[in-house]
């Protein structure tokens, strides 16, 4: 048998973050997983955290409205998240991180407001802090269930253009430094991971596009050839439609990678539209489950299966 490690990458997406239960539960999933493997924990920002955030961002700039109010109360919501998280020693370092990184994002916004002008760099900064704010949270939930746990930046990993927005993927530089820093991971130690951000050659942050924190997931267990990638959601896995218009929408239990990326190009917004691409060319199957239904099998995405219409 090899000893060459084993990784797992599971994703939560934000409505699986949206308060502290629910890092709770995203923590339990993820302790039920195979301790042989080493874990890699992607996180998407808090519920809602990125559109408040790109509204300061046009609040600011139309100077509509007070957002400074909008980024006092995001402060108080993560601060009070932690609270209930956190082992007690470890809240007023963690709260001290998180009051640097909102004194960012406050600094960005009073110079939109004071420009009256948004750049799209300066709007990626903006949008891609909610994943740096949340990625304390989720490690301070894992250490307080008794794990070794760290925060990983994305930006220093995932290496882009600087396609502002939905930045390019530069896969030479990003899957090196991936292996790179994971290789001197240890194996016991959880990574907690941003999502959705990455950065250009010169160190400017950039994004992946919206929902782009499924991407990052499969970028990292692309690179890392992991065995186990679990997108966790708040549905069943991939729909045969949007569950908001269609009701009755089913899972679908098997998808080929060809099919999820058409669904998710033409919109099915359960995975970004680039999000097979880093797993289809190693043949590395994709899981999508719900977060809140664990033990539903929810969807796997794989180069072997049939096509749906040709499933007899
Ligand atoms: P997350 O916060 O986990 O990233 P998203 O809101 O980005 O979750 O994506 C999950 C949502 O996508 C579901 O709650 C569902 O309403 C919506 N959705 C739209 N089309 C589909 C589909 N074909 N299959 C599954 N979910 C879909
Ligand atoms: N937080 C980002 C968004 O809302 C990325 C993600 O959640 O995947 O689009
Ligand atoms: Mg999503």
């Amino acid at each position: 048998m090899s000893d060459s490690p084993r990784y797992g990458v599971f994703k939560f997406g934000g409505s699986s973050l949206r308060d502290a239960d629910r890092i709770r539960r995203a923590v339990d999933l993820v302790a039920r997983e195979d301790d042989g493997m080493q874990k890699i924990v992607v996180a998407s920002a808090m519920g809602g955290v990125t559109d408040a955030l790109l509204e300061s961002a046009r609040v600011a700039l139309g100077r509509t409205d007070d957002f400074r109010g909008h980024m006092a109360r995001l402060r108080t919501r993560h601060e009070m998240t932690l609270r209930e998280l956190a082992l007690p020693h470890e809240f007023d370092a963690i709260s001290a991180e998180l009051g640097v990184q909102f004194d960012l994002v406050s600094d960005l916004l009073e110079g939109i407001y004071l420009l009256r002008e948004c750049t799209p760099r300066a709007l990626d900064s903006i949008a891609g802090a909610g994943e740096r704010l949340s990625i304390p949270l989720v490690a301070a939930a894992f250490r307080a269930a008794g794990y070794a746990a760290s925060e990983v930046d994305s930006a220093l990993l995932v290496r882009t253009d600087d396609g502002f927005g939905e930045a390019a993927v530069d896969f030479e530089v990003t899957n090196a430094q991936v292996q790179a820093h994971f290789a001197g991971v240890s194996k016991s130690e959880v990574s907690v991971v941003t999502g959705f951000r990455a950065s250009t050659d010169a160190g400017v942050t950039t994004t992946l596009g919206r929902s782009g924190s499924d991407y990052t997931a499969t970028i990292l267990a692309g690179a890392l050839g992991a065995e186990r990638i679990i997108i966790w959601t708040d549905v069943d896995g991939v729909l045969t439609a949007d569950p908001r218009l269609v009701p009755e929408a089913r899972p679908m239990r098997e998808l080929h990678f060809a099919e999820a990326a058409e669904l998710a190009y033409f919109g099915a917004k359960v995975l970004h539209p680039r999000t097979m691409r880093p797993l289809a060319e190693r043949g590395l199957p994709l899981l999508i489950k719900n977060t809140f239904n664990p033990d539903d099998p929810g969807t796997r995405i794989t180069t072997t299966a049939l096509p749906e219409g040709e499933a007899v």
